[in-house]
């Protein structure tokens, strides 16, 4: 019983057992990855333990990695698209049982910075974490993809010079990414983090602008949040994470 001056109170539904798809679940953390963190942590084939709707990057930065519908690909630096091993490794990724709560058709010629005040006028809180999922035509996309790197690591940000970026117009694909909130700045990237893949299987990386054609939005309101930490790892053990 509740015994408080306040005329309503609103409890949260913790989330147990009976529930546990709507879960975002990473291994490290994004402030791990842009110091230079790049060694692969776990295998990819973790992910599938943990989500079917995801996106992340592979051991030693070597491209960028899309979990769609369970696969996982990964777009390498010279654009071309790959299977990987279940043995390959990760140092970072973001997945999630894909249960989505809303969706919605933004106009055709909507732009990445449009998209997301499409997104963030519909969601219900921005303290939440949200998975996205955007199926459909597209008019253009700018995506990059990293090149894999070699010890001693740079921490990202000098990296982005090298990056390839590639311009793909008139396709039809999936853009998989996640919204996390400003105060998770310390683990995860706060905003939106999209990653592309076209239906052919031969195109696709990290998102930097795209302008749809003709797409449906989906929406998965996420509030329990798992982070994965290594152990035993040196590096990531001795580093000095950003916060
Ligand atoms: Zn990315």
């Amino acid at each position: 019983m509740v015994i408080l001056g306040l005329t309503e109170i609103s409890f949260c539904s913790l989330q147990g057992a009976a529930s546990p798809q709507r879960k975002l679940t990473q291994i490290s953390t994004i402030g791990a990855l842009y110091s230079g963190l790049y060694d692969g942590l776990a295998p990819v084939s973790d992910m599938a333990r943990f989500g079917d709707l995801g996106i992340g990057t592979f051991d030693r930065l070597d491209g960028e990695l899309i979990q769609v519908d369970g696969q996982v690909y990964q777009v390498s630096f010279d654009g071309k698209v790959h299977r990987p091993s279940a043995t390959m490794a990760t140092p970072f990724f973001v997945t999630t049982f894909f249960t989505p709560d809303d969706s919605f058709t933004p106009p055709s010629g909507t732009d990445l910075k449009e998209l997301e005040t499409l997104i963030d006028a519909r969601i219900p809180s921005q303290n939440l974490f949200y998975a996205v999922r955007i199926d459909g035509q597209f008019q253009h996309l700018k995506t990059r993809s990293m090149p894999r790197q070699s010890k001693p690591y740079r921490p990202f940000a000098e990296l982005e010079a090298g990056q390839a970026v590639f311009e793909l117009a008139d396709l039809q694909g999936v853009a998989v990414g996640f919204r996390c909130p400003d105060y998770s700045a310390a683990f995860n990237a706060p905003g939106y983090h999209f990653h592309f893949l076209n239906d052919e299987k031969t195109a696709g990386g990290h998102v930097l602008a795209l302008v749809t054609r003709k797409v449906t939005v989906r929406l998965e309101t996420i509030p329990v949040i798992e982070v994965h930490l290594p152990q035993g790892n040196s590096d990531w053990s001795s580093a000095v994470l950003p916060h």
